[in-house]
């Protein structure tokens, strides 16, 4: 049995989210599922499995699934999610993917790397819809910055998201920035600060934000990861790709 009650919370939503599914439908043919995460999911999507929601776009399937568990449901996860769609789908802005013949760690440090870019633009936008929101997320970066103490790329991910898109969480702001002081004798500070300056004056421009990201990142890393975005031509949904991030 289903437990998503999703025609209820959608009805509950300002009406431009509730429409979302329908303008991607009458784009790419493809009516969007929502669906509780199974185990082939996970192993599908391990960048998503410890998640409560997440978007599944498989052109090659021609199937668009939002996965919510019901308690992401019930934290308000869906604003989440049919932003996170409307930008990939309805505005078909641009993405890093993973080569597919990646490894599985590098492929979660992509979507996770991807998903902190498209949160830049995302969390504002949701807290707007749903001012409730915003505590879910000083929960998650509570929990992200005592997991990511001695992880640089991840910490300059806090920075950006923390400040650009959280810019009110002024106790989560000093705390990310104490741990980015904890690594002398390397200014490890200076380069969050400059990346945020220079990802920031890029916005809203992925093009640009996304070359800032290449440029901080070890080769071995960038050198799996594509820039591509999904696109829709003839009521058909592909991802096409641009070439190497
Ligand atoms: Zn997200």
């Amino acid at each position: 049995m289903n437990r998503l009650d999703i025609k209820r919370s959608m009805s509950a939503l300002p009406e431009y989210l509730q429409e979302i599914p329908e303008e991607v439908r009458k784009k790419t043919g493809i009516e969007v599922e929502f669906k509780e995460p199974d185990a082939e999911f996970k192993t599908r999507n391990p960048g998503m499995a410890a998640t409560s929601a997440g978007v599944e776009i498989d052109p090659d399937n021609n199937s668009i699934i939002i996965w919510l568990t019901p308690a992401g449901l019930e934290k308000g996860a869906l604003i989440h999610e049919l932003l996170h769609l409307k930008r990939n789908i309805i505005d078909s802005v641009l993405k890093i993917f993973p080569n597919s013949s990646s490894p599985v760690h590098i492929q979660q440090q992509t979507f996770f790397l991807e998903n902190d870019f498209e949160h830049l633009f995302i969390l504002p936008e949701e807290i707007l819809a749903d001012p409730e929101r915003e505590k879910e997320w000083v929960e998650v970066y509570k929990n992200a910055l005592e997991k990511s103490r001695d992880r640089v790329l991840s910490l300059y991910m806090h920075w950006l998201v923390l400040n650009i898109a959280l810019p009110n969480q002024t106790e989560l702001i000093a705390e990310c920035k104490s741990l980015l002081h904890g690594f002398p004798p390397y200014d490890v500070f200076g380069a969050a600060e400059s990346l945020r300056n220079q990802v920031q004056s890029s916005m809203p421009d992925k093009h640009k934000m996304l070359n800032v990201l290449s440029s901080i990142l070890r080769p071995e890393l960038r050198s799996h990861m594509l820039i591509g975005r999904y696109v829709s031509a003839n009521g058909r949904l592909t991802a096409e790709c641009l070439g190497a991030l």
